[in-house]
Parts: C-alpha cells; structure tokens; sequence
C-alpha cells in the first residue's frame, strides 16, 4: 500500500480560513493585526518571500508594512528601523528578512526586536521558553510541521523522531518540538555516520537538509512517517525536495510532497504568530 500524502495546501487553507475569520473578530474590537517586513539588499529568492508574506496578509485582512532598503544599509539604521519598530502600536509582528549583508550581524539583528513581536520565533527568550515548555512565538517552519502532524491526526508520544538537519530556524526547534510532544528524538548532521542506522529505527523522519534524495526507500521503515523540508533542485531543474518522493511512498505510512507540503504550512504560521500577538496586545489593552 502506499503512502497516504500529508496535503499541506490543504492543511494551510483550512488555518488560513480559521487566521481569517479571527482577524476579522480582532478588528471588530479594534485591532487590526500588522505585520513589518525589512528586506536588506536585492536577493532575488528573498524579495520572492517577502511578496508571498504581504499577499498573504492582504489575503488574511491584516495590515502590512515593507521597509526595504539597498545592500549599503549601515547596522546601526537597521537597529534604528526595529527599534522604531519596537515602539509602534500598528506593529505586532516584526520579521527581518535573512540572509543579511555581510557587514550586519545577523545575531543582533534577531535580538534588537522585541521578543514580544519575534513572530520569526529566532530571538533567544523565545527559543529558551519554547525549550521550557512555556508560551513562546514558535518558528514558522518546525511549527507548520507539528501542525500538519497534529492535523493528520499522528500521535507522537513515545514515537521514535529522527530529525536529520540540526540548524536554528528548522532541524533543532523541530526536534525540540517534537520532545515537548513526548517524542524521543535523535538528531542527524553532516557528522553523523551510518544515517540509516538511525533512520530505519525512526517511525518518523524529518527531513531539512536542502540535499536532493537525502533520503531513499533504503532509509526508512515500513510504515513511517516521512516530513520533507529541502527544498532543491534536481537534474532538470525541477522543484524537490530531499526525500526521493517516489520510492518512499511505496514504504512510509504518511509522507509530505514538495511543493505542497511543508512549504504553504510556513507563512500561514508566520500568520498565525502575528495574529497571536497582536491578540496578546488587546488582552494587554482590556486588563489596563
Ligand atoms: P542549513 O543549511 O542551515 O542546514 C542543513 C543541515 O543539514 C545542517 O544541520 C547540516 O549538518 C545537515 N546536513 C548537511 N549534509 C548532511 C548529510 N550528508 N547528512 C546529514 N545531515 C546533513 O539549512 P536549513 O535548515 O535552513 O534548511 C534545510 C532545507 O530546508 C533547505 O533545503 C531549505 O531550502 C529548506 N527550507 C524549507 C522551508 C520551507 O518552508 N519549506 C523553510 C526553511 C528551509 P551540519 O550542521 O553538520 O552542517
């Protein structure tokens, strides 16, 4: 039997519609949930991110705002912007489009936004509450991930996760996500010998790597749970991702096509963030 796919335009559609109406609930009290972008520089890939996050918050009835400025921004002005940023009331999420320039430094970059408008989820206090377990922004990618495993309906408590990539922004929050769910999880990297050794004990992989056919029908176990986060390019040039789709699904139980998978869960997270904070922002209103 084959796989059954994880449909994540679907699973993005339905949050949307749910993200929607709440918005709508939101303004109606007066709030309209925003959302500030600063591009830096002329990188092809991220102007094409930054476009699908604004139509995304026009489509959802949110407020969006693009500071966008050339290669030769000085650290300091870009410290200036967020924290003008930090302090404007229409603003409640705040999302800096990486990678920087060189000559910025990414790190206090991420920690000059407020942790109360880090809908990214990369400033430090929100990994270290998303560590302990408490209320955090979580970050959109390892967060669509848990989404779409929680709509599919897949219990995760004493499963064994096998995350394969160990980077900020993916491999390491969506293996800690996945401990807070009660998985017990291992991580694989570069220096990792024998993957398959850890892959085939694995009742679910997740792939984030950016390798196409990372991983292969003789990685996984039958009936396992496959996620795909790469995002590559094979030979003929061909959007995939790092699992090899077409074995696989003849052996997993669930698996996630690219595109079409993890893919549209992302910016519906970053969605869902900025309306979670600009709620946190009235309840803060209605309790003074
Ligand atoms: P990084 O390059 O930051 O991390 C890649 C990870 O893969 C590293 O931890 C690296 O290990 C590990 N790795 C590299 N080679 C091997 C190997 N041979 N065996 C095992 N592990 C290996 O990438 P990101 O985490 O940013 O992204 C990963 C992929 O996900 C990319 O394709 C990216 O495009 C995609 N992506 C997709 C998103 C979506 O919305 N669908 C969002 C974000 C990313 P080490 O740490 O040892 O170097």
């Amino acid at each position: 039997m084959t796989a059954q796919i994880i449909d994540g335009k679907q699973i993005a559609k339905k949050k949307r519609g749910e993200i929607a109406a709440e918005v709508e609930e939101l303004k109606s009290e007066g709030v309209t949930p925003g959302l500030a972008v600063v591009l830096v520089g002329s990188n092809q890939a991220s102007k094409v991110y930054v476009g699908s996050k604004q139509k995304a918050c026009s489509e959802l009835g949110m407020h969006s705002e693009l500071a966008e400025y050339p290669e030769t921004l000085s650290e300091e002005e870009l410290l200036e912007k967020i924290e003008q940023l930090n302090n404007d009331e229409a603003i409640h999420g705040i999302l800096v489009q990486l990678p920087l320039p060189k000559h910025i430094s990414e790190k206090r970059v991420i920690e000059a936004i407020s942790p109360e408008k880090d809908v990214d989820g990369f400033h430090p206090v929100n990994v270290g509450r998303m560590m302990t377990g408490q209320d955090a922004f979580l970050p959109c990618t390892p967060f669509g991930i848990m989404v779409m495993l929680q709509e599919t309906g897949i219990e995760l408590a004493g499963k064994h996760a096998v995350v394969i990539g160990r980077s900020n922004i993916v491999g390491k929050p969506a293996g800690q996500l996945l401990l807070n769910e009660n998985a017990t999880v291992t991580y694989c990297h570069s220096k990792t010998k024998d993957l398959k050794k850890f892959t085939l004990d694995a009742d679910i992989i997740v792939s984030a790597v950016g390798r196409n056919r990372m991983v292969t029908a003789e990685h996984v176990k039958k009936g396992a749970v496959v996620i795909d986060v790469g995002m590559n390019r094979d030979e003929a040039g061909k959007l995939c991702g790092d699992v090899a789709f077409d074995e696989v699904k003849e052996i997993a139980g669930y698996i996630t096509p690219v595109p079409g998978g993890v893919g549209p869960m992302t910016i519906t997270m970053l969605m869902f963030n900025t309306l979670k904070s600009a709620r946190k922002q009235l309840e803060k209103l209605q309790h003074c």
